[in-house]
């Protein structure tokens, strides 16, 4: 039906119109935050399914599994509004990493890939890396060599930006440029202890992607499985990602990306700018290219000082946004003392906007850094005011939740010597040595419970050993199947928690909840696959865990809010030192992927902004006074000239005197004072 078809064209401007018609050519989106980039893409795959495409054949690629969850509801949504039974299940949606985990797994024999891999997440790809640096005689005592993580940060730069170790080394770390020899001969160990262990890192699910599609055969195969293949937040791609997608579809039919240059803010994973800016010219004819002009997001004054900000920088982003959201508002800057007055004036807003009838999940606070949210969480903790956090330390980086989570996927790849380190050096007794031998047994024979069970068991573990090996048995059985094996699993660690930790009912309750989430996933490779991949948070929906339906404050990292948006959002320590961060090394570059940052966190907002100007600042480094304090000043990115289009309050307000000062009162500040004076 014609006509109803055209229902789902209704509420979208012509531009956006044109980019959800537009044929089968490549097709460029490119636009400003909150013009409709996202709902747009949403709107075109939900109108190809209309016009008959099948949902299974078309490809979409997200920032996170988070978007790309919102974006099959959107679609689902969209065509719930048509006659007949319209349903889509997007099956081939995710990110890229997502996606490529899947693949690999598929064609995994055809690219002498052991089927049963394990993924290690960036913690155990460090771990791995500091293993193959000692074997390899580079961490002696007084050696300035670098950290594993350091090391790791080189070596995924390299692969992501396909550069050569010295040109990332002279861009980006020129700092151990000094190691260039030892760091060459240790990723070639890296890379062959994966192999050796059958574990991929993060970057190998883009880098053997990125090779497979080299082979003609296998590239058409997966190419040809797809008639549409949609990315979202185009800019923030890196070149593997780049050649992926040309693998995937070299002529460009069926390709449409969006993104904005003005947003690009994860060059520090190798991603570039370059890729959105050269995709027109990929192709013969070029691609399409539209861009969306009217911001439906924000405000005008929010947007106006968004633009402001932006404009400021000395590349172009040729983009007019306007915006007909009118309101008398202004952004606030709220100048507060130090981070713990600016932890209390946002958790007193919070509650200002919530008696206003904004309710805690359509608002955020954002930071650069996930610790800035340290100060606040204790505050929001103490109020009582519930809170879940994007980006930065979460569940599933502590211990106990990793111990179990290593002894599964040792099960699952006995190879996995990271995983098999961790589980072996649970038991008491157990160090790198006699773990080392152990998984050498493992990893030669067949059956890890007959290679374990022939082992003398060490002295100190004796009475856990036969425990531990009927377990390492029956998950290799699969003897209880899956999620069962979970429980198992839990039971056999539970009482080692007590040994190991002082808070073990809270661990221990930890360990229940992850047994919950586990039991949202198929099979026990699913499960690790995907966790690994897109960890979600204590109390996420992503696993298929209800979130228990309560209202809650988001608080996330400005690099974890891309692509979302909040009816009033806070955005903490705007102050030079944290945007631009003083981690920044100042080379321009850098300061302006800061500059961009900000635009991303203040294009988040609706209705409400505000920016936290705290005056004084912790720091690490003491002051020759020994003060830990530093004056903070206002971020170079708001310069004077842009300050009308703020309103700038400070908090504390002005005290005004609420008491007429008797003799009795002025005693009572007397007092306050004298023991005020105590401390000082
Ligand atoms: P970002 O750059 O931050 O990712 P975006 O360009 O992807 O932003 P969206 O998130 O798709 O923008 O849209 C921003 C908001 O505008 C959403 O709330 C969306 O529903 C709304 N919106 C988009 N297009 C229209 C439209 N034609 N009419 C009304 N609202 C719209
Ligand atoms: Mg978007």
């Amino acid at each position: 039906d014609p006509t109803a078809r055209d229902t789902l064209l209704e509420s979208l401007n012509p531009q956006q119109q044109a980019a959800v018609l537009h044929g089968e050519g490549p097709l460029l989106v490119i636009a400003g935050a909150g013009s409709g980039k996202t709902s747009t893409l949403a709107h075109r795959v939900a109108r190809l399914v209309a016009d008959g495409a099948d949902p299974r054949r078309l490809l979409l690629l997200t920032f996170s599994r988070r978007a790309a969850a919102e974006m099959g509801r959107r679609v689902e949504r969209l065509l719930a509004r048509l006659p007949g039974p319209q349903r889509a299940s997007l099956s081939w949606s995710g990110t890229f990493h997502g996606i490529g985990a899947r693949l690999l797994r598929e064609q995994a024999e055809c690219i002498g890939l052991a089927p049963g891999f394990t993924i290690l997440d960036r913690e155990d790809a460090a771990d791995l890396m500091g293993l193959v640096r000692h074997e390899q005689g580079l961490s002696g005592r007084d050696s300035r060599f670098p950290l594993k993580a350091t090391c790791l940060a080189v070596y995924s730069r390299a692969v992501n930006a396909e550069a050569e170790l010295e040109t990332v080394l002279d861009l980006a770390f020129p700092w151990v440029r000094m190691w260039e020899a030892e760091l060459r001969r240790l990723f070639a160990g890296y890379v062959e202890a994966k192999q050796r262990q059958q574990v991929l890192d993060y970057d190998d699910l883009l880098l053997y992607w990125a090779q497979m599609m080299l082979e003609p055969e296998i590239a058409a195969e997966i190419g040809g499985r797809f008639d549409h293949v949609l990315v979202d937040e185009y800019q923030d791609t890196n070149r593997l990602q780049a050649s992926i997608l040309t693998g995937l579809k070299p002529d460009g039919r069926g390709v449409t990306v969006v993104g904005d240059d003005a947003q690009a803010i994860y060059s520090f994973r190798a991603a570039t700018n370059r890729n959105i800016l050269d995709f027109p010219g990929l192709y013969r004819p070029p691609a399409r290219i539209l861009t969306l002009e009217r911001n439906y997001r924000s405000t005008g004054p929010i947007l106006a000082a968004s633009n402001a900000v932006i404009a400021l920088a000395p590349e172009r982003y040729a983009k007019d946004l306007w915006s007909d959201r009118l309101s008398g508002e202004r952004p606030q800057l709220v100048t507060v003392r130090d981070e713990a007055d600016q932890a209390r004036c946002v958790a007193e807003r919070i509650l200002a906007h919530r008696e206003a009838g904004l309710a805690l999940k359509e608002q955020a606070v954002l930071f650069r850094t996930s610790h800035h949210s340290g100060m606040l969480e204790v505050e929001l903790v103490r109020r009582n005011i519930p809170f879940v956090k994007f980006g930065g330390l979460k569940f599933l980086d502590s211990a106990h939740v990793k111990d179990l989570l290593a002894l599964l996927r040792w099960i699952e790849n006995p190879r996995d010597r990271v995983a098999g380190f961790r589980v072996l050096q649970i038991l008491p007794g157990i160090g790198p040595a006699i773990a080392g031998r152990l998984l050498d047994r493992v990893a030669e024979g067949f059956d890890p419970e007959l290679a374990l069970a022939a082992a003398p068991p060490p002295a100190r573990a004796e009475a856990l050993w036969p425990d531990f090996v009927a377990l390492v048995g029956r998950l290799h059985r699969r003897a209880a199947g899956w999620p069962a094996e979970m429980a198992d699993a839990r039971s056999w660690y539970d009482p080692l928690l007590a040994e190991r930790h002082a808070d073990a009912a809270a661990r221990a309750a930890d360990l229940v909840q992850l047994e919950q989430i586990a039991a949202g996933y198929a099979s026990r490779e699913r499960f690790l696959t995907e966790l690994t991949l897109d960890p979600p948070g204590a109390t996420s929906d992503e696993a298929g865990v209800p979130l228990l339906d309560e209202d809650y404050l988001i608080l996330s990292t400005i690099h974890s809010a891309k692509g979302q948006e909040w009816t009033a959002v806070h955005v903490l320590n705007v102050v030079d030192g944290c945007m631009p961060s003083d981690l920044a090394t100042g080379r321009a570059d850098e300061i302006e992927e800061e500059r961009r940052l900000l635009y991303v966190a203040m294009t988040r907002a609706r209705d409400h902004l505000a920016l936290m100007l705290p005056h004084r600042f912790y720091t690490h480094q003491q002051a020759p006074t020994g003060d830990r304090y530093v004056h903070a000043a206002r971020t170079r990115f708001l310069p004077p000239a842009l300050l009308p289009l703020f309103e700038e309050v400070s908090w504390p307000p002005p005290a005004r005197p609420t008491v007429v000062a008797t003799d009795s009162t002025r005693r009572a500040v007397d007092i306050a004072a004298r023991l005020r004076a105590i401390w000082r």
